[in-house]
């Protein structure tokens, strides 16, 4: 289940799709994703699939995971990263090995209860955890050289943007519920923000409040 054989088969499925990045293929090949699943599902872990961690949210496909990270990363290193939707704390613990620090908001508390445990055991200090409605983004801890969310907004929150440093980048799906969503990146320039929009994706939304 857990075999060096099968993650290095989840490699070079992901390097057929076209993430090139070979230090994300090196994270993601190196970090145990089964221990961020319930243990009914674990020996799911190397497919190539999104899979429930309950509260009807989702643990992102590894094609997805690596595929935010590499654009996140594409201009350089980042040093302050806010992540959306922490979840299961996959997505956060491969972006913590890459970058200096991990501002990661979730707003259901039981699950990100246990990604605090999971990135504790790890051994990932350089993650900040919060308990809030990362709609807001957590400007106390702005301006970001990047951010991931992990959530689709139907439009994207303007305080995301309005934390994004001066040559930060935000990666984020976007669509309105039950229609198809895309993924953008916004880059934050001296005179003005550019969009891109990168490809089809399926994300949960992006939902305002908290869930103790
Ligand atoms: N990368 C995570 C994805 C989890 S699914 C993983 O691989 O496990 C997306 C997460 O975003 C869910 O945990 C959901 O609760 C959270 N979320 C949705 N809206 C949010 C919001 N406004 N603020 C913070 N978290 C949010």
């Amino acid at each position: 289940m857990t075999s060096q054989r099968t993650r290095d088969r989840m490699i070079e499925r992901l390097r057929a799709q076209g993430i090139s990045n070979q230090k994300v293929l090196d994270t993601i090949r190196a970090t145990p994703r089964h221990i961020f699943l319930d243990e009914a599902l674990a020996h799911r872990a190397y497919e190539d699939s999104s899979l429930p961690i309950g509260f009807q949210q989702t643990l992102s496909q590894p094609y997805i995971v690596a595929r935010m990270t590499e654009l996140l990363l594409a201009n350089g290193p980042r040093e302050r990263v806010l992540e959306v939707g922490t979840g299961s704390g996959y997505q956060t613990a491969i972006l913590a090995q890459h970058v200096g620090r991990v501002f990661s908001v979730e707003r259901i508390r039981p699950l990100q209860e246990k990604a605090r445990k999971r990135l504790r055991h790890l051994g990932l200090h350089n993650v900040h955890l919060r308990h809030a409605d990362g709609g807001m983004g957590w400007p106390e801890r702005g301006p970001f050289d990047a951010i991931l969310s992990a959530a689709a907004p139907e439009v994207v929150p303007a305080e995301l943007l309005e934390q994004l440093a001066v040559g930060g980048r935000l990666v984020i799906p976007v669509g309105e519920q039950g229609k198809p969503q895309s993924l953008y990146v916004y880059d934050r320039h001296e005179d003005g923000i550019e969009e891109q929009c990168i490809e089809p994706v399926l994300f949960v939304p992006l939902v305002g409040g908290v869930v103790a």
